[in-house]
């Protein structure tokens, strides 16, 4: 295994971190997430805050299949 880890990148749009600080469990959980394909994390995503909770989500991924396993820890509601 190698030593050195990937670390996906976060970036979030809100006036606040408190949109970052709910999502961080979810966020913390889609970084661990390996492709079997491709042997690849995510590399990023990036977070725009809209109303009452509701958030858009961009995923930089190796492939649609380890976007779709990401948005589905992630979605798109806190
Ligand atoms: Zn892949």
């Amino acid at each position: 295994m190698s030593v050195l880890m990937d670390v996906m990148r976060i970036v979030v749009h809100d006036r606040g971190p408190e949109l970052r600080n709910r999502l961080r469990p979810r966020l913390e959980q889609a970084a661990l997430l390996r492709c079997v394909e491709h042997s690849q994390s995510v590399t990023a995503v990036t977070i725009h805050a809209r109303e009452n909770g509701w958030f858009d989500s961009t995923w930089t991924t190796c492939c649609a299949d380890l976007e779709r396993q990401a948005v589905a820890i992630v979605k798109d509601r806190c």
